[in-house]
């Protein structure tokens, strides 16, 4: 992470993992498969307690992308899941307790190259930050900057270099202004993302605002939407705001038509049925989903390839010329075999 390389998309498992049986673990890594091939490149799992600890070390041994471990208070939990083989641990030091056991989650994390997130967060400030805010002296996104820059002074001092920084903000706003702080102040690798930013749509929209400033700024080096939504929608959240801003360019890019009363194709049914597997292919596409046939290949006519229909009936279109017709039923098993055979 950092110094150029790619700006990975995370998310964060939404049940707890305590007490999984080896069934569950078993299914548990197809699920982070899934999340894999959608594009997820980090992971994270809450390890509030030590049971989810020595789940979260068995899960590590069998997931294809690094899983990292958020802990919170409990620093033992943290020397538990770096001595078990988990990639990373995220701790907030603000409320592991102190300054002495910070050191030991760092000499630990240094002996096994384990990395650390450093996450602060306004609720755990010291207190002459804490007095400063409710004075008005400074604004919470100084304040939060200021936290994160003496927590990295600690690393620093122990010659512990591999750790990234995130600070906590509910407001895209904040989340801009404290991100910029820090930039301007340390080159620590910064993990972004507006935090509790709402339901789908308006934590997509949130998180867009914030982090698409950012990143055309050269802040950021990974990232993640954070919803109340699936762990799959934050993904595909993260990798359109990084397509939009030039930064990945992999993958299918899907063309939709809103519908209208012109409508003769379920472009919302086919979406809902394909976008999954959409997300999970490598090719370098454009693929355009319309709803008739009387705007659908035109509109879409810089789309590789395209599907389109009118009531039984589908067609199927390369660069905007018709090349497969059929009935509506016969139509997505066609699409499919086009794509696959061709691209
Ligand atoms: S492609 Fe057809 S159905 Fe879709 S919005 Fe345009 S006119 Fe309406």
């Amino acid at each position: 992470m950092g110094g150029g390389e790619k700006i990975s998309v995370q998310t964060m498992w939404k049940s707890p993992i305590c007490n999984l049986s080896h069934d569950e673990i078993r299914e548990l890594g197809e699920k982070i498969r899934e999340l894999s091939t959608a594009g997820c490149d980090i992971l994270r799992f809450a390890v509030p307690d030590e049971e989810s600890a020595e789940t979260l070390c068995k899960i590590s041994k069998i997931s294809p992308i690094p899983l990292v471990a958020d802990i919170h208070f409990d620093y033992k939990l943290a020397l538990k899941c770096i001595e078990g083989g988990v990639a990373k641990i995220r701790i907030n030091p603000g409320n592991i307790g102190s300054e002495e056991r910070v050191r030991s989650v760092i000499a630990a994390a240094k002996n096994y190259g384990v990395p650390i997130r450093i996450g602060v967060n306004g609720g755990s400030l010291d207190s002459d930050l804490r007095r400063k805010v409710n004075n008005g002296e400074m604004t919470g996104a100084k304040a939060l900057c200021q936290a994160a820059l003496r927590e990295a002074a600690l690393f620093d001092e122990l010659n512990f270099f591999e750790y990234g920084v995130s600070m906590k903000a509910s407001s895209p706003g904040e989340t801009m202004e404290c991100n910029r702080l820090f930039a301007e102040q340390s080159d620590a690798p910064l993990h972004l993302g507006v935090t509790e930013a709402g339901p789908l749509i308006r934590g997509v929209v949130q998180s867009t605002y914030a982090l698409t400033s950012l990143l055309r700024e050269g802040i950021g080096d990974t990232l993640r939407i954070s919803l109340s939504d699936s762990c799959l929608n934050e993904v595909i959240a993260g990798k359109e705001i990084l397509r939009v801003c030039g930064l990945r360019q992999e993958g299918v890019k899907i063309i939709s038509c809103p519908r209208c009363g012109r409508k003769g194709f379920d472009v919302h049914g086919f979406l809902q049925r394909w976008q999954p597997r959409f997300e999970a292919m490598t090719k370098n596409i454009t693929v355009a989903i319309m709803g008739c046939v009387v705007n659908g290949p035109g509109e879409g006519k810089h789309a590789d390839i395209g599907i389109s229909g009118n009531g039984d009936d589908a067609v199927i279109f390369k660069k905007g010329t018709i090349v497969w017709r059929g009935s509506a039923k016969d139509g997505e098993e066609a699409f499919f075999r086009i794509l696959d055979g061709d691209f």
